[in-house]
């Protein structure tokens, strides 16, 4: 048997990223393998915020707009963003949840795209991608086509307007070949447009590379925005003059300021603004993005693929009851690994009573998720070791661990 706590140990001294963890508010004693869910506190975040909050709202008032420069902030946030994710600066504006954005932008793909309705997806998407394309189908302007993974290039045909994908699968982890599928896509004369919301700041993402049309992406994850913190959203710069979307808000005209009686969109991304940003919660999304920019997504995927690696052997050694579902190549999946067992809720439950925090999705997955600026071996050590300590111990079958929370 491997003596993974020594591995752990030896791993966490070599890291280059340990001092990282230090930039968040983690509690020594707890395991957190769930910013994949929601991202940790960067330790500057209550600063930025009070400042924010007294300095540029309380003291400044409305000047801040200028002076403060609140009104930049999400094309500023987009081109810190942008790098990440293989954008350019230019192609990616932060606004409104990655609902929205879906909307926004499945509905320009569709009005880009004359004669043809349906969008493509998968079975078992995250539930919002499927749910916004049933809504804009309820209105007569979309068509739903759902196809399993093996059979999505088969399923694309000449009435398909767009293929709305998610790149890494929030309950398997299992990455889509971004350029393949998109080159597909756009052999059969569709638009693609992918959901990065568990892949910005985790895993590689080239969307120039792959001549990706539109994404979509997360901020109160890998980015660690906070708590229902803005998304982003990306449109190839060769779309800009043409893209055209519903939500018409004054914030996403050319010139607000001059209080038209008429709609003339901002020129590129910025037309996809709506209404007046959450200054707040930008601010807030800015420093954790400033985080990641600053690590460097390279370093970040090297950590990330090490933290699953290492977990997945040690499970597999120590847990091997709980099969894992995500693929077993690190460059094929994302920085998280999905566990099947029966109770996996209890399972779940007894493990945060020990502070080890990851999480549940229906019906049966354990869900562990690897933050690679803050995530340590020790912990992904510890969450296997206590698994085992909860199995044998028969710890899950307390009745408390089997009543469900609202969130799980
Ligand atoms: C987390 C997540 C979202 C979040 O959408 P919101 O509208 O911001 O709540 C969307 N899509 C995927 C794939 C996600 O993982």
């Amino acid at each position: 048997m491997t003596d993974w706590q020594t591995e752990a140990t030896r791993l966490d001294a070599d890291d280059p990223l340990v001092k990282h963890r230090a930039d968040f508010l983690l509690d020594d004693a707890v395991a957190y393998l769930d910013g994949n869910s929601l991202g940790a506190l960067p330790k500057a975040t209550p600063a930025r915020i009070e400042e924010v909050v007294q300095s540029e709202w309380g003291a400044d008032l409305i000047s801040s707009w200028n002076t403060a420069g609140w009104i930049d902030l999400p094309q500023r946030i987009g081109a810190k963003i942008a790098p990440l994710v293989g954008a350019r600066p230019h192609e990616v504006v932060v606004a409104d949840s990655v609902s929205v954005n879906l909307f926004k932008l499945v509905s320009a793909a569709l009005a880009m795209q004359k004669g043809r309705k349906v969008v493509l997806s998968e079975p078992g998407n995250f539930p919002t991608d499927l749910y916004m394309i049933e809504g804009l189908e309820g209105q007569g302007l979309a068509e739903r086509r759902l196809a399993e993974r093996g059979e999505m290039e088969s399923a694309l045909d000449e009435d398909v307007a767009l293929l709305l994908l998610t790149h890494v699968h929030y309950k398997s982890g299992e990455m889509f070949d971004m350029a393949r599928l998109t080159k597909a896509a756009h052999d059969a004369g569709a638009l693609v447009l992918w959901d990065l919301s568990h892949s910005v700041g985790a895993v590689p993402v080239d969307l120039e590379g792959a001549g990706a049309d539109f994404a979509v992406g997360c901020g109160y994850k890998y980015l660690n925005g906070g708590p229902g913190a803005p998304g982003f959203a990306y449109v190839a710069e060769r779309h800009h003059a043409r893209l055209e979307q519903p939500l018409s808000g004054w914030m996403g005209h050319a010139k607000p300021f001059e209080f038209s009686d008429d709609y003339e969109p901002a020129p590129g991304a910025g037309q996809l603004m709506c209404g007046t940003p959450p200054i707040l919660s930008m601010s807030a999304l800015e420093v954790g993005v400033d985080l990641m920019a600053g690590i460097g997504i390279e370093a970040l995927v090297a950590k990330s693929r090490q933290l699953s690696e290492f977990t997945r052997a040690a499970m597999a050694e120590t847990v091997p009851e709980l099969p894992c579902i995500s693929p077993d190549r690190p460059e094929r999946r994302g920085s998280q690994l999905s566990f099947r067992h029966e109770h996996a809720y209890e399972l779940c439950q007894a493990l945060i009573a020990r502070q080890v925090i990851g999480d549940f999705r229906a019906p049966d997955i354990l869900r562990l998720g690897f933050a690679p600026a803050y995530v340590r071996f020790a912990d992904c050590w510890r969450a296997v070791s206590e698994l085992r300590d909860i199995l044998d111990s028969g710890e899950w079958r307390k009745a408390e661990y089997a009543e469900r929370a609202a969130v799980t």
